[in-house]
């Protein structure tokens, strides 16, 4: 299981000294192509999806997809980080959507 980067949602995060998603894995797994600035991963098989990066990302380009043991191929799952919440979307291979809410207080 990895996470999947959308090259066309990615920006490179253009501006910053480092890209979030690289800055933030805990594996340091994740590295910038020289010819296109946007970010791939080393070693799919070391990722641990820990989903730090997915959360990092400003611009929602990375995401988990789910292995097919737990649902099959597609269906992915992606938190999105607020001040006060996470929200997860879950997306299953037949189009349904579901979203969960966590409080975190803030
Ligand atoms: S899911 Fe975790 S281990 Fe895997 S690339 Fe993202 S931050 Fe690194
Ligand atoms: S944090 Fe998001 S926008 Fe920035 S480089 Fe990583 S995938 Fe691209």
């Amino acid at each position: 299981m990895s996470v999947k980067i959308d090259l066309n949602l990615c920006t490179g995060c253009a501006g910053q000294e480092e890209a979030f998603c690289i800055k933030y894995c805990p594996g340091d797994l994740l590295a910038i192509d020289k010819e296109t600035g946007k970010p791939y991963i080393r070693s799919e098989r070391d990722c641990w999806d820990c989903m730090v990066c997915v959360k990092a990302c400003p611009f929602e380009a990375i995401e988990t997809r789910l292995p097919y043991q737990l649902a099959s191929y597609k269906a992915s799952l992606k938190p999105k980080v607020y001040k006060e919440k996470i929200v997860w979307k879950l997306n299953d291979i037949n189009g349904r959507e579901e979203i969960y809410e966590l409080q975190t207080g803030g």
